[in-house]
């Protein structure tokens, strides 16, 4: 905790047709990562993992939309990371064929099981990094958020975006809960740095002050 800033590397992959950012992090002390949404690319992030010398620890869920998961049938393939996800999103997952359908994606071979449920304030770890759950339902019904307080890191999933938010009109959906889940977003610090689930790095300095849907909407 004491000097947070070397101890480690984030990589970031921009997969598929949604152009969805998937992320690792990993402790550059035990060389530990996880894999924040399996979007695609499986083998590709797999291989960047090795090259660094990074093993692969977990796979951690911020949703089911399916350009969040769609690398999942492939990684599993050649990783036993267990999957971590938060259990109201397991009606989005189990519909995955029928998401895949709908954005002409090609879902080729099966959805691994979720390992591990996630829940609103669970303490993870990653080596020696430390990040909370937040449950952020709003975009989708279990959407969560990855927040590394030490190090002023929040993984977003679709939950905000530079100037925008994720979604709101899709099945499971809701504008109160996404309401509510921006106002808990608002009390973090402004030098909170967001690495959101489509687009550009932000912060929440930025998003409270420039974000027409912090004000409210
Ligand atoms: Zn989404
Ligand atoms: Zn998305």
């Amino acid at each position: 905790m004491s000097n947070p800033t070397n101890t480690f590397e984030i990589l970031t992959w921009v997969v598929g047709p949604l152009q969805t950012s998937i992320y690792a992090i990993a402790c550059t002390r035990t060389n530990k990562a996880v894999h924040i949404d399996c979007g695609g690319q499986a083998q590709k992030v797999l291989n960047d993992l090795k090259t660094q010398g990074f093993e692969l620890e977990a796979i951690w869920q911020t949703h089911a939309h399916i350009d969040h998961i769609a690398g999942l049938p492939e990684i599993a393939v050649h990783s036993d990371a267990p999957i971590y996800m938060h259990p109201a999103d397991q009606p989005l997952y189990q519909a995955a064929p029928q998401q895949a359908q709908r954005f002409g994606l090609n879902l080729s071979g099966g959805l691994p099981e979720i390992d591990h449920e996630l829940h609103d304030n669970q303490q993870l770890s990653v080596g020696d990094l430390r990040a909370q759950v937040l449950f952020l339902p709003g975009h989708s019904p279990g959407s969560v958020g990855f927040y590394f307080e030490e190090l002023d890191l929040l993984f977003g999933g679709d939950v905000i975006f530079a100037g925008s938010i994720g979604r709101v009109d899709l099945p499971g959906s809701s504008v109160d809960q996404m309401r509510a889940s921006l106002e808990r977003l608002k009390s973090l610090p402004d030098t909170t740095r967001v690495l959101p689930g489509h687009g550009p790095a932000t912060t929440l300095g930025q998003e409270k002050r420039f974000n027409p849907f912090m004000q409210g909407f």
